[in-house]
C-alpha cells in the first residue's frame, strides 16, 4: 500500500510538495469546527491542480436534478453543499515575483496537520526572480473557542539577499465570493452578491444563495507585524468589487527580518441571525476578536481541543501507524459535528469536499451514533435522533409519494426531503429505514433515556413499522412474507429479492415496536399489531442449508463465486475499472451486508454462525465502501480472528491516509471514521450493552503493546486500559458502577479501578 504521508502520533506531515497528490493532501489536511471548515488549500495563489473548498454547515443549494430518464417518484432537486466565500486567501508578491508554488519550486516544504492542537501549518523556502531566498511559515485555525471565527498567521523571513538591498513584500488578504462548485449539475453559479466593502480594519462580503436564500457574511481584518511588533505606519489600499474585498499592504523587508500578516475572519449566516442582521453580526463578532493576536486565539482554541482529547482520545502503544489512524479519525469526527444544532447532521465528507453533497445518509445512525454516545454529552447523540424526529412528516410524504404507508426516510437528505435520484438507491435502498429504528433502540439501551422513547422515539418506530408492513409482500404458495426489488447495503447488487439484511432489519423493527408498545399509551389498532406480529413470525430469510450461512439475497448462490484475490490487482477498485453490469453480475460485495445484520443483532447469533458467515462472505468482499472494513473487523475480533481484525482495522483507520480506495482526492470518509473508532472499542474492546449493563471483552492485538480508551456510560466516566494479559478499568468520580468484563460482573467504586486477567 502506498504511504502518502509520514507517520507520527499526533501529526500528519507532508514532507516535500508533490503537485500530483495535492488534492489528496488538501482533503486530509482539512480543518473544521462543526460550523464551518475548509480543505487544506494554500492561502497564497496556487495555479496548479487544487480543489478549492470552504463550506458552511447547513448552507446548501437545491441543484436541479440530472437524469437520463425521469421516473415517477424522483425528487425535484439534489442538495449540494456549497463552496462558499474563500476567506483564507492572501496573495503574496516577493519583490516583483508573485508567490505561486506551481511556478516557484519550494524547497524544505512541509505541510503539517497538528491534531493535538487543531492547527494547520506550512513551512517552505522559495527564491524570487532576483535570487533572494525567503522562508515562509503559515498557520491557521478554525476556532473551537468561538465557532464563527477563523485565524491565520502568515510570516515571511528574508534569509538570503544577493542584492543586499532588501525588498518589498506585498500582501493582499482578501475575501472572495466568486467561487463555484466543481459538482454543479448545470455549471451554474449558485451565489448572488449583496454587500462588499473594504476600509481600514474591515473587509466585508455578504452573499446570498440562489433559490435556498441562505445569506452568508464574511468580515475580516488584518494587521502586519515586523519582527513581532505591529507596523502602524503602512498605507494600505482598499478595494471592493462584486463579491470581493481586499486590502493591499506593502512593507519593506531587510535581511534577517520577518514580516507577519495576521488575518482574523468572522462568518455569520441567516441560519442563526435574522437576514437583515447577518452583516452587522459578522462585523460585531469580528470586533470582539480582532484585537486578539493569533497566538491568543490559538491558545484558547487549543485549550478547547485539550478538553475534547481528554474525553475521547485513544492511546495505542507499539504501533504508530495505528495510533495516527485512530487520532486522525477522532480529530475529523470532532471537526465535523458538535451536536449543538439539531438542524445539522454528519455529511459523509464533512467539510472536506463536495461529494455526497454534505447531506445526511444512514451512515449517521448505523456508524456515527455509537461514537457520540460514548465520547460526548448524551444531548449530542440525542440531537442526532431529534433530527430524524423533526423530519418525520417529510418521511411520511416520501412514503406516500412512492405509494406506500408510514414513513420512509430518505437515503440522502438535507431537510428531510429525498435528494438522491438513482432509482436503485432512492426507491430500493430502503434498509436505511431500519437503521433509523435501530438507532433509537441503540440510544435507549445505551443511555437509559426511556423518556425519549415515549416523547419522540415511539412515534418514529410506529411510522417506520407501517412502512415495512406496507412494503412486504405475502407469498401464499410459500406462506411467508417477502420483500422484493431492493438494494441492500451491498450496493453492488440492485433490484434483488429478499436481501437477508433488509428482511431481517424490517422484521426486527416490527418486533421492537410491538415490544415498546406494550408499555405505552400510544394507541395502535389491535388488527394492525397482529399483522405486524404475523410478519415477524413468517418473514422469509434466504438460507444456504449446506453451508449454514444466510444467503445475501435470493439467487446469490447461483453466481460464479470466487474470492477477491482472483481479481488482477490492476482491476481494483472494481468501481473504477469494471462496467456496472459486470459488477452487478459478479459475486463481489461492496460492503458488509449479511455481516451488517450480524453486527446489529449480534446477541441473537452465536459465534459459530458469525464465523461461518464471515468465512463465506469476507473473501468475496472488495470493501469499496469505506463503511465496510470496520464491520468486518468487529466481527473478526469477536470470533477470535485477531490478526484479521487488526488488518481490517488498519484498512479502515488508514483508508484516507493511505488512499486505499483511490478516492481521497475529493474528500475524506468522515462517517467511516466513526467505524474506525468502533473497530477498537466494539472490536478489540468488545463493548456491548447486555441486560442494561456495559459489557467489555477486551484483548490487545498481537501487533500492539496495549491501548486505552475512554467511555462515558450513563453517569460514569471510565478509562479502559488493555495490555497483553490484563485489562484495567478505572472510574473517574461517579457512583459505584457495575459492568461485565469478560463475562464477570465487576463493581467499580467512585474513583476506583478493577484489574482483570484476560482469559487466554
Ligand atoms: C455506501 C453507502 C453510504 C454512502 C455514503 C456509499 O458508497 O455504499 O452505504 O451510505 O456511500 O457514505
Amino acid at each position: 500500500m502506498k504511504r502518502v504521508l509520514g507517520t507520527h502520533e499526533w501529526n500528519i506531515v507532508e514532507d516535500g510538495f508533490d503537485p500530483k497528490r495535492n488534492r489528496i493532501v488538501e482533503s486530509i489536511m482539512s480543518l473544521g469546527n462543526g460550523y464551518m471548515g475548509m480543505r487544506g488549500n494554500f492561502e497564497e495563489k496556487y495555479s496548479g491542480d487544487s480543489l478549492q473548498g470552504t463550506y458552511i454547515a447547513g448552507v446548501y443549494y437545491p441543484d436541479r436534478t440530472v437524469v437520463g430518464w425521469w421516473k415517477v417518484g424522483y425528487p425535484e432537486y439534489f442538495a449540494k453543499v456549497l463552496n462558499a466565500i474563500n476567506f483564507i486567501g492572501i496573495d503574496v508578491t516577493l519583490g516583483q515575483t508573485p508567490l505561486d508554488l506551481h511556478i516557484l519550486e519550494p524547497t524544505g516544504f512541509k505541510r503539517t496537520l497538528d491534531m493535538r492542537h487543531g492547527e494547520l501549518r506550512r513551512n517552505f523556502i522559495v527564491e524570487d526572480n532576483e535570487g533572494r531566498r525567503f522562508s515562509v511559515h503559515a498557520k491557521r485555525i478554525v476556532s473551537k473557542e468561538h465557532r464563527e471565527i477563523a485565524a491565520i498567521s502568515y510570516s515571511i523571513t528574508l534569509e538570503h539577499d544577493p542584492t543586499q538591498q532588501g525588498t518589498t513584500i506585498t500582501f493582499v488578504p482578501y475575501l472572495d465570493g466568486n467561487v463555484v462548485n466543481e459538482d454543479a449539475n448545470y455549471g451554474e453559479d449558485f451565489w448572488l452578491g449583496i454587500t462588499e466593502a473594504s476600509e481600514p480594519g474591515l473587509q466585508l462580503v455578504t452573499m446570498e444563495t440562489k433559490k435556498s436564500n441562505f445569506v452568508v457574511a464574511a468580515a475580516s481584518s488584518c494587521r502586519i507585524l515586523l519582527n513581532g511588533s505591529e507596523c502602524t505606519s503602512l498605507e494600505p489600499k482598499y478595494l471592493a468589487t462584486s463579491r470581493y474585498a481586499e486590502t493591499l499592504v506593502e512593507a519593506s523587508l531587510s535581511l534577517g527580518e520577518t514580516l507577519t500578516l495576521e488575518k482574523i475572519v468572522a462568518i455569520t449566516t441567516n441560519r442563526d441571525f435574522p437576514t437583515e442582521q447577518v452583516t452587522e453580526k459578522a462585523v460585531e463578532i469580528l470586533g470582539t476578536y480582532k484585537t486578539r493576536s493569533y497566538d491568543s486565539l490559538f491558545a484558547s482554541h487549543s485549550k478547547a481541543w485539550d478538553y475534547i482529547w481528554q474525553d475521547s482520545d485513544i492511546k495505542i502503544s507499539g504501533d504508530v501507524t495505528a495510533q495516527q489512524g485512530i487520532r486522525f479519525s477522532i480529530f475529523h469526527l470532532h471537526q465535523t459535528y458538535t451536536g449543538e444544532d439539531p438542524r445539522l447532521n454528519i455529511g459523509p465528507k464533512g467539510f472536506t469536499g463536495e461529494k455526497y453533497g454534505g447531506s445526511t445518509y444512514w451512515d449517521t445512525e448505523a456508524y456515527c451514533l455509537p461514537f457520540y454516545l460514548s465520547t460526548s454529552d448524551p444531548s449530542i447523540a440525542k440531537n442526532l435522533l431529534i433530527y430524524r424526529y423533526n423530519h418525520l412528516e417529510k418521511a411520511k410524504e416520501n412514503a406516500t409519494k412512492l405509494g406506500l404507508k408510514g414513513a420512509l426516510y430518505p437515503m440522502v437528505t438535507m431537510t428531510g426531503e429525498e435528494c438522491h435520484n438513482e432509482w436503485e438507491i432512492t426507491f430500493e435502498e430502503i434498509h436505511r429505514n431500519g437503521a433509523i429504528a435501530y438507532a433509537i433502540f441503540n440510544y435507549i439501551r445505551y443511555t437509559g433515556d426511556h423518556d425519549y422513547l415515549r416523547d419522540y422515539g415511539l412515534e418514529v418506530l410506529v411510522e417506520i413499522s407501517r412502512f415495512w408492513a406496507s412494503r412486504v409482500h405475502y407469498q401464499p404458495r410459500k406462506g411467508v412474507y417477502m420483500i422484493l426489488g431492493v438494494t441492500g447495503p451491498n450496493e453492488y447488487e440492485n433490484n434483488v429479492h429478499n436481501n437477508w439484511y433488509t428482511n431481517r432489519i424490517a422484521a426486527w423493527t416490527l418486533e421492537y415496536t410491538l415490544e415498546v408498545l406494550k408499555n405505552s399509551d400510544l394507541e395502535v389498532d389491535e388488527e394492525e399489531k397482529q399483522f405486524w406480529q404475523d410478519i415477524v413470525d413468517r418473514m422469509y430469510y434466504p438460507f444456504v442449508e449446506e453451508l449454514g450461512v444466510f444467503e445475501q439475497q435470493d439467487g446469490f448462490m447461483d453466481k460464479h463465486l470466487m474470492p477477491v484475490e482472483r481479481i488482477p490487482a490492476e482491476e481494483l477498485p472494481l468501481n473504477q475499472n469494471w462496467s456496472w453490469d459486470r459488477i452487478l453480475r459478479s459475486c463481489f460485495i461492496k460492503q458488509a451486508d449479511v455481516l451488517q445484520g450480524l453486527f446489529f443483532l449480534g446477541d441473537r447469533y452465536d459465534l459459530e454462525t458469525k464465523k461461518r458467515n464471515f468465512d463465506f462472505y469476507e473473501p468475496m468482499t472488495v470493501h469499496e465502501s469505506s463503511l465496510s472494513p470496520c464491520v468486518y473487523s468487529i466481527i473478526a475480533a469477536e470470533v477470535g480472528y485477531h490478526s484479521k481484525a487488526h488488518e481490517l482495522y488498519l484498512r479502515t483507520a488508514r483508508l484516507d491516509l493511505d488512499n486505499y480506495n483511490n478516492d481521497t482526492d475529493d474528500g475524506l470518509h468522515i462517517t467511516s471514521m466513526a467505524g474506525t473508532w468502533m473497530s477498537i472499542v466494539y472490536g478489540f474492546g468488545g463493548l456491548r450493552i447486555e441486560d442494561d449493563r456495559l459489557s467489555l471483552k477486551p484483548f490487545a492485538p498481537a501487533e500492539w503493546q496495549g491501548y486505552s480508551f475512554r467511555l462515558r456510560f450513563r453517569d460514569h466516566r471510565l478509562e479502559v486500559n488493555v495490555q497483553a494479559g490484563q485489562v484495567v478499568v478505572r472510574q473517574e468520580g461517579g457512583s459505584t458502577c457495575e459492568i461485565m468484563v469478560h463475562g464477570q460482573l465487576q463493581s467499580i467504586a467512585k474513583d476506583g479501578e478493577v484489574t482483570i486477567t484476560i482469559p487466554s
